[in-house]
């Protein structure tokens, strides 16, 4: 679909919602570029724990947030994530990343140098952007064309996340995704937090594709509109 007018979408919320699914799919229906802004903040972690930085120190992090290279490729239907040059695709689903990008992402200087890089990006996409995250249409893109927040409950999510870890213990994903939520939600720089302008979207009792339907249809309302 071509398009006169950029359009920026921002689609929050925690893990396990369909978040990632959504917003590729979407993007890719209306022809828009794609940001997944989690994969840079877990990128920039794989280089603090491949680079022995201490976790548990902000103030290392803080020091160190400066140093990778993160490039970000957007194109829905194959996104790409570099570190330095190297392909960080698959490394940063791993556990390990998984439990320790909360604290790095909690860091207000890696906040600063990441949400930079995703303004520039977002600036940049001729069509307009799908930008999925924590803190998009809050803090990231305040003025985006149409914000969204998928809400689902923990129950359905532990379940679709476990699905795609292939057969991980329901139980122990669902604790893990509790904390990494609390740790989220409760950060003092830019917190997992639903902007006051978007439109909450209960996945729980939707498939997917109802859920990329009805995304699609408020762009293309936002669109008609303009
Ligand atoms: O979306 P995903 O689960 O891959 O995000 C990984 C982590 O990155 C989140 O748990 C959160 O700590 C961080 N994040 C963030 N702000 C965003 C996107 C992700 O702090 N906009």
């Amino acid at each position: 679909m071509e398009s006169a007018t950029p359009v920026i979408v921002a689609i929050d919320g925690p893990a396990g919602t369909g978040k990632s699914s959504t917003s590729k799919a979407v993007a890719a229906q209306l022809g828009l570029s794609y940001l997944d802004t989690g994969a840079q903040y877990r990128a920039i972690t794989w280089w603090m724990v491949n680079n022995g930085i201490d976790i548990d120190d902000p103030a290392a992090i803080a020091a160190a947030a400066g140093k990778p290279e993160i490039v970000s490729g957007t194109d829905p239907q194959a996104p790409t994530i570099s570190v330095d040059g190297v392909d960080v695709a698959g490394p940063i689903r791993t556990q390990e990343v998984s439990a320790k990008v909360s604290a790095v992402s909690a860091v207000p200087e890696v906040r600063a140098r990441i949400t930079e890089l995703q303004r520039s990006i977002a600036a940049s996409a001729a069509n307009g952007v799908v930008v999925e995250g924590r803190d998009i249409g809050t803090t990231v893109l305040p003025d985006a064309d149409l914000k969204i927040f998928l809400t689902a409950s923990p129950e359905a999510r532990a379940a679709r996340r476990s699905g795609e870890l292939k057969g991980a213990d329901v139980h122990s994903t669902r604790e893990a995704l509790i904390k990494r939520d609390a740790a989220d939600s409760s950060r003092k720089t830019s917190p997992l937090a639903k902007a006051d302008d978007a439109v909450e979207v209960d996945t729980t009792e939707l498939t997917l594709a109802q859920v990329i339907e009805c995304v699609v249809t408020l762009v293309e309302e936002k669109r008609a509109g303009k």
